[in-house]
């Protein structure tokens, strides 16, 4: 069973970090961040565009990486369609939290399409790869244009 749940989450870091869906930049757009992370060589533009009432209204990235920095950018731009800024940036908190000790408690439901991501967790030089995404929609979030790293 675990076995299978594994090759699930592999199959979809694969997919997204393959074909992401909101792998494209914004022409019209509120806030943009980069971030890199030199360990790896993964690089990511982020944009955010928010709806009237504050919400964000779409994310778009470019990104040049592995699959799973990939992967990570495809599902937080999903993950945070909707929200406010402030669930956005409480969610990648604990997004970051679930990439560094593989816990993703089950009652936190906005978690559940990040959980193919919490394998990384046993690859210590990948969690870098898969909290990336998350560090540039932070400083996006907060107006700065470069995403600081941990
Ligand atoms: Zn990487």
């Amino acid at each position: 069973m675990f076995e299978d749940l594994r090759d699930l989450y592999q199959e979809v870091i694969l997919d997204h970090g393959r074909h992401p869906r909101h792998g494209h930049r914004l022409e019209a757009f509120d806030a943009t961040a980069k971030g890199d992370n030199p360990l790896c060589g993964d690089r990511i533009q982020l944009w955010l565009k928010y709806a009237p009432d504050g919400t964000i209204a779409k994310a778009g990235f470019e990104a040049r990486g592995c699959a799973i920095s990939i992967a990570s950018a495809d599902l937080m731009a999903e993950a945070v369609t909707g929200r406010t800024p402030a669930q956005a940036s409480a969610l990648s908190a604990r997004f970051r939290d679930m990439a560094r000790s593989g816990i993703a408690p089950d009652d936190d439901p906005d978690l559940a399409g990040l959980r193919p991501l919490s394998g990384v967790h046993e690859y210590p030089s990948r969690v870098k790869c898969a909290t990336l995404p998350w560090h540039a929609l932070v400083a996006a979030l907060d107006g700065a244009q470069e995403a600081g790293s941990e």
